[in-house]
């Protein structure tokens, strides 16, 4: 079996019996033990290779269906029944869900062969993966420098072949940032196109789960069996499946706002996407976003808000870090929570327990709700005039580890917020958007960011395929093979 397969690959093994998925599995549980980057929490080979004997059963009787022996892996934010699910916390880290998320469910009735749940920063809070209580993850293609974050090891563990495809989530980035800096392709759905229910909540009206993988084909496959209304999650929208789009003369709006500040060399990659895009017979219209300066602040206070409320939950009583021999029931509390949780997620719970303060709710969350509101009529009117809007992923390639942690107190945690700029407009927003790789500088991978309007799924899938069809910068692989 190549060393990089997709699931479109595997599909096609498995579809002319070319190999078993039993075989591939096994493959990839070699690569995944051979690796040193830390993109696994935990690997599950034995409930793999049952899956992957249930599928060739399958693939035997009535021919290979949907996703029938692909492996893929679970960011472990998913809640996977009888294996844990740890959040990349100490206050998880022993905790196994009773019921699976419905993602998992889902993917799990196509066929799926979960081989592993994937390190990630802490409570899905970070840019870099470093945030994670069992330690950094690795870029493949640079073992010095971060995969990006928080969907860090999902991404790596595609990027390095150890999986063809894996699950994240993003919030405000996590799944298009480490997507871009491990060269590789991820999709951060509508808000409500995918359940949420079983995903461990870190802020409720923005985090989305959605698919990693090496191709926007192999995206569109995932997100097949991922999407679809869930009367277990209130927020989920009772919408159409993504279908396929025409692709006649779009125009492609380049908001000015982004720009700003950008690495020249970053500029001129992404530049060269919008030609290629021009080629493929759209045209690029310069467009504008006014808010977009704002959006980095208003997220980190809508945010670390909904955290403070969602992470209430982890008191030591009902399940999750409990600390030995309290003297009360507010000593309890306390130490639970301290022990429990890393720095980074404590600071956000601080933060968002001042914002929503009686005090000061006006002047930071109402406030920050305003600037919301506005980010995404800043949309809603450029989607009026274009189809698509196209802009770098990230301001830097992946940067060096602890290159941006605020180890102590006097480190800044804002530079690291600040990788955030380009992403977290379309969270806001609500908006789908995907990450795919466009060129290299220095070795490093780049990508590039395409907003699409709410539900238009299929046409942003659609440019995305095109654009592979034309380059192969998606093809790209760390490693001699
Ligand atoms: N990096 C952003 C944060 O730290 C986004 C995280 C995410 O999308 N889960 O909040």
């Amino acid at each position: 079996m190549q060393p990089f397969p997709t699931i479109d690959g595997i599909r096609r093994t498995l579809a002319a019996k070319a190999a078993s998925a039993v075989e591939i599995t096994q493959a990839q549980l070699a690569r995944i033990a051979a690796s040193d980057l830390n993109s696994f929490v935990t690997v599950c080979e034995e409930d793999a290779l049952a899956a992957a004997q249930r599928a060739d059963a399958q693939i035997a009787r009535k021919g290979h269906a949907g996703l029938a022996g692909v492996p893929i892996a679970h960011k472990d934010v998913f809640c996977t029944a009888g294996v844990k699910t740890t959040c990349a916390s100490r206050m998880l880290a022993n905790f196994i869900a009773p019921y699976d998320a419905t993602v998992v469910t889902r993917l799990a009735d196509a066929g799926v062969v979960v081989v592993g749940k994937t390190n990630m920063d802490e409570f899905a809070m970070g840019s870099s993966n470093e945030n994670s209580h069992f330690g950094p993850v690795s870029n493949p293609w640079d073992t010095e420098r971060v995969p990006g974050g928080s969907s860090g090891g999902s991404a790596a563990a595609v990027a390095a072949g150890l999986v063809p495809a894996a699950t994240g989530t993003d919030t405000g980035g996590s799944i298009r940032q480490p997507a871009a800096f491990c060269g590789i392709s991820g999709l951060k759905p509508t808000y409500g196109r995918v359940s949420r229910h079983g995903m461990v909540a870190f802020a409720s009206s923005l985090d989305q789960g959605g698919p990693l993988a090496r191709s926007a084909a192999d995206l569109r496959l995932l997100l097949r069996h991922m999407e679809g209304h869930d009367p277990l999650d209130s927020t989920s929208a009772d919408v159409e499946p993504t279908g396929s789009a025409s692709l006649a003369g779009l125009s492609i709006g380049i908001p000015r706002e982004y720009w700003r500040g950008l690495d020249d060399r970053i500029a001129a990659v992404i530049d060269e996407a919008g030609a290629v895009l021009e080629g493929l017979g759209h045209r690029r219209v310069d467009v504008s976003l006014p808010h977009t300066a704002y959006a980095t602040p208003a997220y980190y206070v809508i945010a670390s808000a909904e955290a403070s409320t969602n992470l209430a939950r982890y008191d030591g009583v009902r399940y999750g870090h409990r600390a030995d021999s309290p003297a009360d029931l507010d000593d309890l509390y306390l130490r639970s929570r301290s022990e429990g949780f890393g720095a980074e997620v404590k600071r956000r719970i601080l933060v968002g327990t001042y914002a929503l303060s009686v005090g000061y709710y006006d002047a930071y969350y109402r406030k920050a709700q305003r600037l919301r509101r506005l980010i995404r009529q800043d949309f809603l009117d450029a989607f009026g005039a274009v189809d698509l809007i196209l802009t770098p992923a990230t301001p830097t390639t992946a940067f060096r580890k602890e290159a941006l942690q605020a180890v102590d107190e006097s480190g800044d945690p804002t530079a690291m917020y600040q990788q955030d700029i380009y992403t977290v407009p379309a969270s806001l927003a609500g908006l789908p958007a995907v990450s795919i790789p466009c060129g290299f500088i220095d070795g490093l991978p780049v990508g590039m960011q395409v907003i699409a309007p709410h539900f238009a799924e299929d046409r942003l899938l659609a440019v995305a395929e095109a654009f592979q069809r034309e380059t192969d910068w998606h093809a790209r692989t760390p490693e001699k093979s």
